[in-house]
Formats: structure tokens, sequence, C-alpha cells
């Protein structure tokens, strides 16, 4: 038996697979290809390309495998872009979703751990979000994520689906070198690539009202994100029942400039940020409370902000 992994390929899920492997439970892969990398699934690990929208692939997958349980990762996942694209952005994560949770009950699967964000809470006017912080999406890629939680629960309630959701927060780091960030829109690949190519990485804002100036985030380790997935999918086998959603957060914040310093230190690149005006959209600063989540399914934040720096720096250096 094993769970399938969709969006595997992609730099959270292909941690997701490898956390799955150290528990010594094995996955089978699901991703389009259109952000994962195929070189990021382990060597072994059976790999199906294609949509969570082709209806057909996924009946043929679950009949071809036999399946524990789901890890749903696959999706549109660049916020700030959805905005633009929302027909996509729906297409991929509501319609996906359903066609997932359609094939699932077809095939007698019932237990589900579904990749959520932050991005449901919108602008938060709480220092510190809970799982009962009220939600207000911001973009098409936040409103989808928080359907796909909808879809979990309404499922949950016609079929007894077993689920839960994990918000994540801001997903930083490598677990090893041979997994990086790969998003064109997201502050650590951002400052990486603008290091590599000899450019000074920039500050949006540095007008906020924050002790800084700049925004502040919860940024959280990806292997660390990747092991609740682990801590969430035991729960489920055993037939704990678990909270709908849970924060992955660590319950305090650091500044963009903040990360900044720490990659000036970790590089050894010195450098004076360029300061640019504010990213429409961006909160001045968003920071969750994990507590549940480690209580439940043992999410802890192992990893201090500058190992996060230190192992995606080296991770990009092994991809440059
Ligand atoms: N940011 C920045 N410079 C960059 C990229 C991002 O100052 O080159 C800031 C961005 O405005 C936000 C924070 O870094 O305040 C985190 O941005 P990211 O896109 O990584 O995640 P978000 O919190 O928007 O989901």
């Amino acid at each position: 038996m094993a769970w399938l992994v969709t969006g595997g390929a992609g730099y959270i899920g292909a941690h997701v697979v490898r956390a799955f492997a150290s528990a010594d439970i094995d996955t089978v892969v699901l991703d389009n290809l259109s952000s994962g990398h195929r070189e990021f699934v382990p060597d072994g690990i059976p790999f199906v390309e294609a949509s969570i929208t082709d209806s057909v692939a996924l009946a043929r997958l679950f009949a071809d495998y036999s399946i524990d349980g789901v890890v749903h990762l696959a999706g549109y996942k660049y916020a700030g872009e959805s905005v633009s694209l929302p027909l996509v952005t729906y297409d991929q994560n509501v319609t996906g979703t359903a066609r997932l949770l359609e094939a699932m009950a077809n095939a007698g699967l019932s237990r589900i751990v579904f990749s959520s964000s932050a991005a449901v809470y919108g602008t938060p006017s709480v220092d510190v979000v809970t799982e009962s912080t009220p939600t207000s999406p911001q973009s098409p890629y936040g409103e989808t994520k928080l359907i796909g939680e909808w879809l979990m629960r309404d499922q949950g309630v016609a079929t007894g689906l077993a689920h839960t959701s994990l918000r994540y927060f801001n997903v930083v780091g490598s677990g090893s070198d041979d997994v990086y960030d790969t998003s064109p829109h997201n502050l650590f690949p951002l400052i990486f690539e603008a290091l590599v190519d000899g450019r000074t990485p920039k500050i949006f804002g540095n007008d906020y009202p924050t002790p800084d100036g700049t925004c502040v985030r919860d940024y959280v380790h990806v292997a660390d994100i990747a092991d609740a997935h682990v801590g969430a999918a035991r729960a489920l086998m055993a037939g704990t029942a678990l909270e709908p959603v849970y924060n992955l957060g660590s319950g305090s914040g650091t500044s963009v400039g903040a990360i900044m310093s720490s990659v000036a230190d970790v590089t050894g690149i010195r450098f004076d940020p360029e300061i640019h005006p504010r990213r429409p959209g961006d909160p001045s600063r968003i920071v969750a409370d994990g507590q549940a989540a480690s209580r439940d399914i043992g999410w802890a934040q192992r990893h201090t902000v500058e190992s996060m720096v230190a192992s995606a720096w080296s991770a990009r250096q092994a991809h440059a």
C-alpha cells in the first residue's frame, strides 16, 4: 500500500515524498510537471505524469496502484499571478480537486491531507493568527484554497472522507540539496537569483508599521512542513479524528530586512538591498500559532531562520 502525493514533483511535494520514505511509507507521485520537476522525484518512486483534472488518468492510477490515502498538493500556486489568471486557478484548484475527490470516491479511498495556505486569511487584523481567525482571501489563489477546504468538509459529510487541511505559512529552505524552491515569485529564490546574477536584492516597501518598516512573515522550513504531512497521514490511518484545518506556523515573525541580513551573513556577500515601492496586496504582518498542529500531528518548527537560509542557499548553489 502507498500514499498518492499529487504535486509530488514540486518543491514542497518532493519533500513530502522524502519525509514519507523516511517514515517507511511508500508513495506514488502524480504531477503534470507544470511547475514541478521530474528530477525532484527520487528513483524508484512510481511517477504518473498527468493532471488532476484528468479523470481518466486518475481512475487508471487508482486501478493500477493500491493506495491508502492521498496528500493533495497539486494546483496553481502563484497567489499574485492568480489575480490575472482566475480561470486557470479555479480550473486547477477547484475543478481539479473536485475531480480528484470524485475519483477517490469511485475507488473507495477515504483519507486525504489537503495542502492549504495562509492566503485564506488575507490581511489578518490580529498579531498571531489561529484557526479561528476569520478567513478573508484576497486573491483567486486564496479563494480556491478555501474552497478546497470546503470540498474536503462537504465530501467528509457526504461520504465519510477522513480529511484535514494544512495551512502553510511562508515555506522556505531545503531538506536536501537535490530539491529547491524554483518559484520565480517568492522572496528566497528572488534574493538568490539576484545574487547569482550579480544584481542587488529588492525590498518591496520599508514604510510598513513594523519594527524595521519591512513586512513580517512566519517562515517555516519545508522539511518540517513535510514531516507534518506524515503526522497527519499516520493519524488518519490510525482513525484519529483531526481538526478540519491546522496552521503550520511557528508563532514568531521575521522581517524581510532580517532575512536580507541573514542572507548576507550566510553567503558572505555584502549588499544593501534596493528599496522599492510596496508590492500590491502584501499584508504588513502575518504570523500563525501552530499549537493545534503540534498537539495533534506532531508539527514542530525544528529549524532556525539561519538554517532555512543556509539550506536554501546550499541547494540553490548545487543547481547553479
Ligand atoms: N519580498 C521582497 N522582495 C522580493 C520578494 C518578496 O521584499 O524580491 C517581500 C514581499 O513583499 C513579502 C515577503 O517578501 O513581504 C514575502 O514574500 P513572498 O512572495 O515570498 O511570500 P508571501 O508572504 O507574499 O506569500
